[in-house]
């Protein structure tokens, strides 16, 4: 007898195998079939989430048959789920803390050197037979140069201990954790202005809430360096986005690097797919072999859990 009926995106065989041997599996990618998905959503036990999202009509469709809302990841937002409704109907929603935290940092290195060594526009201008147009790369070093972390937790704390190893010198904005924790790392505890005025790479690594949402605006996007570099490896809602297209076109500052935009998929034509001084990636800070398997295989072993009667390991909301 199975436990229940799940809803799951697909992940990878080996967890996919071991949920069928005890539940019955409803697998949807959210972003190909989203009508699907919305269907399903109210018509199961629990959920394991990647990229869907769970919104309080759904919660209320299924009447009290939805018990756990899993995040394979960290993010627990409204663009995933809205927590006002897991609270309101009682659902588990629960998260995997620090399952991913290595692969978005070293996405994150990876954009920054793409970022100050052109490595993109180079690529193309080699595959369009425009090798000699080198000179036109000219990059920056890293090393010795201000890297501003905003959200110093899992993420930020890495990227800090990385930024070492690169010779540059840190600048945090958290007001949620002590001092200490930054100077034990050799940064500077310092307000968001400060940051963003002083700093040749920006990251930001905070979670989306009303707090965050638009956070980088037009006030603070005029701070920056003319020369300095964004990276959003968070949600896309912390960055007012037709204000940074503005500041991106205008060469306000010098470029940015984004694994997240406002809505995900973002739509066709989007104003910041015309520009050169931006790099663009699916959300896919998250996405390597050993962050899928230890997000997907807590996310697979909190349901169970939940399923079984048992409280789950990581709840963000408490369920029934
Ligand atoms: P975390 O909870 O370990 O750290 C978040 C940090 O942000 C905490 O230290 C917290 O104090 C700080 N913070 C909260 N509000 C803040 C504010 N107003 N200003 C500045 N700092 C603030 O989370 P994490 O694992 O480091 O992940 C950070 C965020 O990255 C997640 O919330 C998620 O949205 C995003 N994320 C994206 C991907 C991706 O695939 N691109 C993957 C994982 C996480």
């Amino acid at each position: 007898m199975p436990l229940g009926r799940i809803l799951v995106e697909e992940f990878q065989p080996d967890v996919l195998k071991w949920l069928r041997q005890k539940v019955e599996l409803v697998v949807v990618n959210p972003w190909v079939e989203p009508e699907r998905w919305e269907l399903e959503a109210s018509r199961v036990d629990a959920v394991i989430s990647r990229k869907g999202k769970i919104t309080r009509e759904q919660m209320q469709k299924s009447a009290g048959r939805l018990k756990i809302i899993a995040r394979t990841g960290v993010g627990v937002d409204p663009s995933r789920v809205d927590l006002d409704g897991a609270k309101e109907f009682k659902v588990w929603v629960t998260n995997q803390p620090g399952s991913n935290s290595v692969s978005v940092t070293e996405l994150v290195f990876g954009q920054m050197i793409a970022l100050v060594r052109h490595t993109f526009e180079a690529n193309k201008a080699v595959k369009e037979n425009r090798w000699s147009e080198y000179l036109k790369f000219i990059g920056t070093e890293l090393a010795e140069k201000t890297l501003g972390i905003i959200g110093m937790g899992n993420i930020g704390t890495r990227v800090a201990l990385r930024a070492l190893a690169f010779e540059m010198d840190c600048l945090v904005y958290d007001p949620y954790i002590p001092e200490s924790h930054v100077t034990a790392l050799g940064g500077k505890w310092v307000g968001l202005d400060e940051l963003l005025a002083e700093s040749d790479v920006v990251t930001i690594h905070c979670p989306l809430t009303p707090d965050t949402n638009g956070m980088i605006d037009e006030r603070r996007l005029v701070l920056m360096k003319a020369s300095a570099y964004l990276i959003n490896a968070a949600r896309g809602g912390i960055v007012k986005e037709d204000v940074l297209w503005s500041a991106l076109k205008q060469r306000q500052i010098a470029g940015a690097a984004l694994d997240v935009v406002e809505n995900e998929p973002p739509p066709k034509n989007h104003p910041l797919f015309q520009l050169g001084n931006v790099v663009l990636t699916p959300h896919i800070g998250a996405l390597t072999f050993e962050a899928s398997k230890r997000g997907e295989w807590g996310a697979a072993e909190e349901v169970i859990r939940v399923l079984e009667g048992k409280k789950p390991k990581n709840p963000v909301i408490e369920g029934a």
